[in-house]
């Protein structure tokens, strides 16, 4: 394996092995190697079990941000694309995660991408930018972006590549609703960052550590308060909830939640078109049949 591609599985597998950072298969991570081509975490794969070179999708990623310029409206059209933007694709060739073209259009050399809870607080409530902007400023990081809730796939890809010619600074990026993205040059450097911003988050707003064998909530409440996708998927979306993926993706909801309420901050849910349209999605059905 190639030394970038064996830093960047050993940063998946660091973020993969905490639970507050990526719950079931949830997260994925990306390397550019060189001009042309990028590695990316292939679906299905968890982030903590990433070691071979089988775990990542070859991309042809100036390709991709080419066609990220006029991406097709279909959601089917759309994958087949991305798929069609792999290198070197064998029988056995796996699936791009779902956020390939995310990672694609990220300047920098490294992109992690985790649902960590800790950013999820403030991702999943009216006040939450005010209170990123000043969590980060008091830990001495810079700014970051921030993407309000799309659909994961070609609309937030395309919420990425609206966002991106604003200018201002986009190695942090938060994704309402769903998540974190940090990038830099190297993995290291990277994962340091994800550290970093995790814990200025924590220490902005108290929180105590995720624990993913608490008591996890009622579903039905977590069903009708959706905070992020992969919830929807796996209470709405006859999703195996009782998978282990499927209970870290709850006990993920009730910790974001209990944190919400507990602040009295205001909770923001997806709106009900949205967990439609995700659950419409022919990815995240792929992703559904093959969580474990
Ligand atoms: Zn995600």
């Amino acid at each position: 394996m190639k030394p970038e591609l064996g830093k960047l599985a050993a940063a998946s597998r660091a973020l993969g092995a905490d639970p507050a950072y990526a719950q079931g298969g949830g997260g994925n991570t990306s390397v550019k190697l060189d001009g042309r081509v990028m590695a990316v975490k292939a679906s299905g794969c968890a982030l903590k079990d990433m070691g071979t070179e089988e775990d990542f999708v070859l991309l042809d990623y100036p390709r991709l941000r080419q066609y990220m310029q006029a991406p097709d409206v279909d959601e089917a059209a759309f994958n087949a694309a991305i798929a069609s933007c792999r290198i070197e694709v064998s029988e056995a060739a796996r699936r791009p995660s779902i956020e390939a073209s995310l990672h694609a259009l990220m300047p920098a050399k490294v992109v992690l991408h985790t649902h960590t809870v800790y950013a999820m607080v403030p991702a999943c409530c009216a006040e939450g930018r005010e209170i990123i902007a000043g969590a980060l400023e008091s830990a001495g990081i810079g700014e970051a972006a921030w993407l309000e809730y799309a659909t994961p796939g070609r609309a937030l890809a395309l919420a990425l590549t609206e966002s991106l010619p604003r200018g201002g600074p986009h190695e942090i990026v938060f994704c309402a609703n769903h998540g974190l993205i940090v990038s830099a040059e190297s993995a290291p450097e990277a994962l340091a960052l994800h550290t970093h911003v995790n814990a200025a988050l924590r220490a902005a707003l108290d929180l105590p550590d995720f624990d993913a064998d608490a008591p996890l909530p009622d579903v039905d409440a977590a069903r009708n308060f959706p905070l992020f996708p992969d919830l929807v998927v796996y209470t709405q979306g006859g999703g195996p909830v009782n998978s282990s993926a499927g209970r870290e993706t709850l006990a993920a909801w009730g910790y974001v939640h209990r944190a919400l309420v507990a602040r009295k901050l205001t909770p923001v849910a997806i709106p009900v078109t949205m967990t439609e349209e995700l659950l419409r999605m022919e990815s995240e059905k792929y992703r559904m049949s093959v969580a474990e």
